[in-house]
């Protein structure tokens, strides 16, 4: 991967894409060529801020971590770490059980380093002292998985301010005691980032602890944070200059914030194709919150009782394809999901649930495929007014 290239994947399968881009982005030679170390120590810095689950928009998506751990396993790397500390108030204990990264840990064997309880050394960070973890430091190779989501003093946080998870508690206070933009900036200079996966699965785009999660299903890598950061902030809406800690990074030598000169790939899912998994495509240049407001007319369609997230979360993706294309239902027809539907008559359903209607896709849960088959031949009929021929 080059320094000035961002991978999105777009998707639903969270472990699957993230191993597809680890391998899109041939992580394994970044690693080797930056380490020269047979078995180099690699630390995973997930955003754990507090016990907060993923499907909030504020931490990271343990799936993410995991596919990120199974790529580098089979290229070979053995000496996998993962290390965090949550934000001033909060125990990261707390979070490692709430978020679920506890439980991966001990299920794959990854130890976890609580930064809360490391000593720190004090750095040079391009002419500014900073305390930072000697873990972190320790590390020969830093794997950055931040989650892409707006903040409520900086605008927006990602790749740079992630980093604030590997400094101490009276660390990370004296940082908001400086404005915090002076001092993320030259964080960056003190502790290097190789590669970054960032987590806009359902990102929270105006608060860092989330609530509002707005359904994005995505992953965004790269190698250079300061890059990466410019290219959210579009993405939410702001100029890169509304970020001070951008251009501070990027006068410290952490990157470029040139989005001109960046290319931008996007890989999306491919339900038909089991096999290739991913077909590349043009990014389309909206912002998250354009897609937001999308979504939203998405979910009208939708009457959501009781639904499990396998069905709902395979539903969302294939209604923005089809909404993309131009099709929806008949104005005050409703797509009806969910248990709350069981044993109930209606018009169209989705899933077993729902097999009391006139027109049901069967299936607990149903695939994307046929999911996708299902809601054209629907949207069509909802248009020409046609009864319904097929369950
Ligand atoms: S069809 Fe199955 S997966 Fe879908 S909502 Fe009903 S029980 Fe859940």
């Amino acid at each position: 991967m080059k320094k000035q290239e961002i991978i999105v994947a777009c998707g639903t399968d969270i472990i699957q894409m993230a191993a597809a881009l680890c391998k899109m982005a041939d992580l394994s030679a970044l690693i080797r060529m930056s380490c020269g170390k047979r078995q180099p120590r690699i630390a995973l810095k997930p955003n754990l801020l507090g016990p907060i689950p993923a499907s909030e928009g504020a931490t990271t998506h343990p799936q993410a971590a995991e596919g990120v751990i199974s790529y580098l396993r089979e290229q070979g790397f053995e000496d996998i770490v993962m290390m965090e500390s949550s934000w001033v108030g909060d125990r990261t204990e707390d979070s490692l059980l709430v978020t679920g990264f506890g439980a991966l840990c001990e299920r794959l064997n990854v130890p976890f380093f609580d930064l809360q309880k490391d000593s720190a050394v004090t750095v040079d960070c391009a002419g500014m002292m900073l305390k930072i973890c000697r873990k972190a430091l320790e590390a020969d190779f830093l794997i950055n998985l931040p989650v892409a989501k707006g903040h409520c003093q900086t605008g927006m946080t990602c790749a740079l301010k992630n980093l604030k998870g590997c400094i101490p508690a009276s660390e990370k206070r004296r940082f908001h005691r400086m404005g915090l933009h002076e001092p993320i900036g030259h964080l960056s200079a003190g502790l290097k980032q190789g590669f970054i996966l960032a987590d806009a699965i359902c990102p929270d785009l105006m608060f860092e602890d989330g609530g509002n999660p707005v359904p994005l299903n995505r992953l965004v890598c790269a190698v250079d944070p300061v890059l990466l950061d410019a290219y959210v902030c579009g993405k939410l809406g702001l100029d890169p200059a509304q970020v001070p800690y951008i251009r501070i990074a990027e006068e410290c030598g952490a990157g470029s914030s040139d989005l001109l000169a960046a290319s931008v790939t996007m890989l999306r899912e491919d339900w038909q194709n089991k096999e290739a998994r991913y077909l590349e495509e043009a990014d389309s240049g909206d912002t998250w919150r354009n897609e937001a407001d999308c979504a939203l007319s998405v979910k009208e369609m939708v009457s959501d009782v009781d639904s499990c997230s396998a069905c709902y979360g395979t539903l969302i993706p294939v209604l923005h394809k089809l909404e993309a294309e131009g099709l929806s239902f008949a104005p005050g027809e409703k797509l009806c999901i969910g248990q709350g539907w069981r044993g109930m008559s209606g018009a169209i359903g989705i899933g077993t649930c729902t097999s009391g209607f006139a027109c049901s896709l069967p299936g607990c849960p149903p695939d994307a495929v046929a999911m996708e088959r299902f809601l054209r031949e629907r949207m069509a009929s909802s248009d020409q007014r046609r009864g319904c021929a097929t369950t």
